[in-house]
């Protein structure tokens, strides 16, 4: 019988990320991976193997654009050519926002597309373009299982108060709350950690997905209970570009006494504040941490105690802490931010093992630390592979579920 094959999707404003995993008895194993880039402008086509050879590197002409029709077209007509006799039997595809209906994946048809149309104005940067994706797909090839995947999904879990602000309880109603984001590689993260440490698996834990887009999520038993992105994904820490939270009086300055519209607004807080804001040099923590700059200082400074403050808040919401765990880009690969969040997270029980830190962990605290810390990669790609695999199967069979 043909190898299954299940293709992940994360389809962003200007780009279309992809990766294909192949069924091997419970688990699933990378196959092939890739992204067309700068479809609007110089649209850029790279794909590679499991082990990080590149297989096809196209570029078109400057001046051309290329949708997302055209992209997914490069990507299966790319997948086809690969598929080395496997089966295409799923499509799991990242989306943002899954409103407060969805808890869990869902397979889409018309119905599920309707849904989560409505939640386009609750993240107008990401939503439409990971439906985009979907549609063009659903037209493609009508007979193709699609599943999509939420990053708010994992926070569903949250109670009732994590997820209030203290408006009018009419706008709560109308969907006005804290949602959470990044709940893939959370939920990722939490099917892995029984495997490195079972007591913060069964306890109370805070894991810190710091990449270009970060936050940080407390997590009881595995289950979301607090996490500091809210309403949208710019909420909580400074990012690469993106602020973090903010006396929302400063929005109303900036509105009435600096006339600032909506747009004026948006692009300040998603792109041109956070480290690139305060640094006024990078988004990118490698570049910041390489500079001598002193404002490039401040803002690793900044990022810094802002985790340390948020750490302080989530363990609060546990009512205390047995472990961390650093996660995406900078979390996995920055011996020197690991460090330096430890040691302001001292108070709580943290010790830090210099050596293992910066040998990479995956435990970073010493044996006698209260609180262990760990430096765990995520795979949000595969959490959806799974979980698509999963819904897909559940049509014919009664599979575990992909996690817990
Ligand atoms: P995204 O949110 O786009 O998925 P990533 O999780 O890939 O982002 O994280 C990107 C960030 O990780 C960038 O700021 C990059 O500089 C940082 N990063 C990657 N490797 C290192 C490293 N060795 N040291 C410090 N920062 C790193």
């Amino acid at each position: 019988m043909a190898e299954q094959a299940i293709v992940v999707i994360n389809a962003g404003s200007s780009s279309v990320k992809f990766s294909a995993f192949a069924a091997r008895g419970e688990e699933l194993a990378l196959r092939l991976r890739g992204l067309v880039e700068s479809l609007f402008e110089q649209p850029h086509f790279v794909a590679y193997d499991a082990q990080g050879q590149v297989l096809e590197d196209k570029r078109w002409d400057a001046g051309t654009r290329l949708d997302h029709d055209g992209a997914l077209a490069e990507v299966m007509d790319f997948l086809h050519r690969h598929a080395d006799g496997a089966r295409l039997v799923g499509v799991g595809h990242r989306v943002v926002h899954g409103g407060l209906e969805y808890a869990r994946p869902v397979r889409v048809d018309d119905t599920v597309l309707a849904a989560l149309d409505r939640y386009v104005s609750l993240a107008p940067l990401h939503q439409p373009h990971n439906l985009a994706a979907i549609r063009v797909l659903a037209q493609r090839a009508p007979d193709l299982p699609q599943v999509a995947c939420f990053d708010t999904a994992f926070h569903r879990t949250n109670p009732e108060l994590a997820q209030m602000f203290a408006l009018p309880h009419a706008l709560h109603d109308a969907g006005v709350r804290r949602y959470g984001f990044h709940g893939l590689s959370y939920e990722y993260i939490a099917s892995v950690l029984p495997r490195f440490d079972a007591r913060a698996a069964a306890g109370r834990c805070v894991v810190l997905h710091l990449g270009n887009g970060a936050s940080m999520c407390a997590m009881a038993s595995g289950r979301s209970v607090a996490s500091t992105m809210g309403f949208t994904a710019v909420d909580g820490l400074p990012m690469g570009t993106r602020s973090g939270n903010l006396d929302p009086g400063v929005l109303l300055y900036l509105m009435d006494e600096q006339g600032m519209d909506v747009r004026a607004v948006e692009k300040l807080l998603y792109q041109q504040s956070g480290l690139l804001g305060v640094s006024g040099i990078a988004s990118d923590m490698r570049t910041l941490l390489a500079s001598d700059a002193p404002r490039a200082k401040t803002a690793i400074d900044l990022f810094v105690y802002r985790i340390g403050r948020e750490l302080g808040s989530l363990a609060a919401a546990l009512g205390g802490l047995d472990a961390i765990v650093f996660t995406a880009g900078v979390g996995e690969n920055s011996a020197e931010i690991r460090e330096r969040v430890c040691a302001v997270a001292g108070w709580l029980g943290i010790e830090v093992d210099a050596a293992a830190n910066a040998s990479g962990g995956p435990r970073i605290s010493t044996e006698s630390s209260k609180v262990s810390a760990w430096a765990i990669p995520t795979n949000e790609e595969l959490m959806i592979a799974r979980h698509t695999r999963w819904l897909i199967a559940c049509e014919t069979t009664n599979p575990k579920p992909p996690h817990r």
